[in-house]
């Protein structure tokens, strides 16, 4: 998984590079917008994580040119800008995932690991856990061969949780997956939506993880 770093903030690129090869990835760093670009022309990098404030162009502009050659390529936006405006020009301007300054670097691994995930299931749709099966194409889901009826916000749930088996997920992940910006979120909305899913998939499937979150163990 090969990673590029478009900062030009040189402490804290260093500082993401040193983190993220510690888990394994690979990781090449530009300072500018310019160099991103031939980077991304030459190189094919995995996921793009992508300042907003570059010393040459605009980085909403390196992202729509990015836009242009690959609609595919994941980028994770950077900034130090915080309105609710920027959030959704940069959504809408094609990223995908979005962190403020100053972010955990375990919310940075955690986005990741989520576009990872969805950058391993384009190959195979299906999902299967133990008896649980999901298909992300049709969004039909069977427990032991029958099919279930899930609430959209549901499925959505279970198919991050099934994507990132074994590993525990966060609460604050899982809400963000979840619910869009600004979106209002009752604070207990993801135990109900837990609980109902308990209840059509067995208590078992999904593993409380106390304090943190949530998990789909790995058979
Ligand atoms: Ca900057």
């Amino acid at each position: 998984m090969q990673i590029l770093i478009v900062e030009d903030d040189r402490p804290l690129a260093r500082g993401l590079q040193t983190a993220l090869q510690k888990q394994g990835y690979t990781v090449n760093h530009v300072e500018n917008g310019k160099d991103c670009l031939h980077v991304i022309a030459t190189e094919q990098p995995d996921i793009v994580v992508l300042d907003l404030g570059l010393p040459d162009m605009d980085g909403l502009i390196v992202l729509q040119k990015i836009r242009k050659k690959s609609t595919s390529l994941p980028v994770i936006l950077l900034t130090a800008r915080d309105s609710i405006d920027d959030k959704v020009q940069g959504l809408d301007c094609g990223a995908d995932d979005y962190l403020s300054k100053p972010f955990e670097m375990t919310e940075l691994l955690a986005r990741l690991r989520v576009l990872e995930r969805r950058l391993g299931t384009i190959q195979s749709a299906l999902i299967t856990i133990g008896d649980v099966s999901l298909d992300t194409t049709t969004q039909m889901v069977t427990a032991k061969n029958h099919e279930l009826e899930l609430s959209r916000k549901e499925y959505m749930l279970l198919k991050s949780l099934m994507e990132s088996a074994g590993k525990v997920i966060t609460r604050a992940t899982l809400e963000a997956r979840l619910y869009s910006w600004g979106e209002e979120v009752c604070s207990n909305a993801l135990e109900v939506h837990i609980h109902h899913l308990r209840k059509k998939l067995g208590t078992d499937f999904i593993k409380t993880v106390r304090g943190v979150g949530y998990k789909v163990q790995l058979t």
